[in-house]
């Protein structure tokens, strides 16, 4: 959604006293698909109108919390994400954001507007980036339970190495959301990444698997993404305890729980780009998307 447009819209609301502009029942983007099989949307540009699911969603009064890990050598993307964040993620409404870290002195102190609100808290770091990735999962769901409870009412779990470039807001909201990956959503499923042993709980067998979703991204309300968390963590735990980690861990462990548990709203890659990519045509805006990092030099193992 370009500035042009949104004052375009806000001065039909404002002057003109016009809501929005009719929606059409025969004319939309043909060049993506805006709906699954199971009939969850999938979020492109111009399938929404931000000011309408803005007008809906201020009435409800809602509290979004964003979670976010700076680990070791990560706690440098801290800044742009958190920058980025106030200007484009759920900008007018409340949200909280919880910032993990080892280093919660190293936290960049980042101006909040009012409403808007920074919470650190410490973590270990640990000697594999394996470990500090999937162990979000634990404490996610320890988050939801000791501290989100009455308070919350959407989370969002984001990768640090990442920055905001355009508007995420309430069309992303959902009871259970997930995001493609950008890097696999024109393959066949045989070539998603997905865990192929079946010795591992995340395993997802040949023909099986709709998409294959980001593990840098997902969200939903507390009570779905306590669900999520927690299974993840068994499965990933007891697989642990069988020696078994699987392909790309908590990512693998996610995409496994969305094939049993089919989100109800899928957000396209505009949501979880990466700077390395080319923008493909049907990617209008890219929203949020991965830095270029080298990860030699960033990870510790
Ligand atoms: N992470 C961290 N410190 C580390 C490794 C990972 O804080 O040493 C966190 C960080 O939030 C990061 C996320 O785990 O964004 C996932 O790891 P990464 O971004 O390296 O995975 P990729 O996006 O490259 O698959
Ligand atoms: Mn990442």
């Amino acid at each position: 959604m370009n500035l042009k447009f949104v004052a375009v819209l806000l001065f039909l609301v404002v002057v003109l006293g016009l809501k929005y502009p009719q929606p059409s029942i025969t004319h939309g983007r043909t060049d993506v698909v805006s709906v699954t099989p199971w009939l969850a949307p999938v979020v492109w540009e111009g399938t929404f109108y931000p000011v309408l699911l803005d007008s809906i969603y201020q009435k409800r009064n809602i509290t979004v919390a964003a979670t976010v890990f700076a680990v070791g050598k990560y706690i440098r993307f801290l800044k742009d994400f958190l920058e980025t964040a106030e200007q484009h993620f759920f900008v007018g409404f409340r949200v909280k954001v919880y910032v993990f870290t080892d280093q919660p002195n190293e936290v960049p102190k980042v101006k909040m507007a009012a409403g808007r609100e920074l919470v650190v808290r410490s973590v270990p770091n640990s000697k594999r980036w394996q470990e500090i990735s999937a162990r979000r999962m634990e404490i996610i769901q320890t988050l939801i339970e000791e501290t989100l409870k009455n308070d919350v009412d959407y989370i969002f779990c984001l990768d640090v190495d990442s920055k905001f470039h355009s508007r995420w807001g309430t069309e992303s909201l959902g009871e259970l959301v997930a995001v493609i990956h950008p890097g696999y959503y024109k393959d066949d499923r045989s070539k998603f990444p997905y865990e192929r042993r079946p010795a591992s709980r995340a395993y997802v067998a040949p023909g099986e698997g709709d998409f294959y979703y980001c593990g840098g991204a997902f969200g939903g309300v507390l009570a779905e993404v306590h669900q999520l968390a927690q299974t993840c963590r068994k499965n990933f735990e007891d697989d642990a305890k069988e020696g078994i980690e699987a392909a790309w861990q908590e990512e693998s462990h996610l995409n496994r729980y969305m094939w049993l548990n089919k989100p109800s709203k899928v957000l396209s890659p505009e949501y979880l780009w990466q700077d390395f990519k080319a923008r493909n045509s049907e990617v209008r805006v890219i929203r949020f998307s991965g830095v270029i990092k080298n990860y030699n030099e960033i990870r510790p193992n």
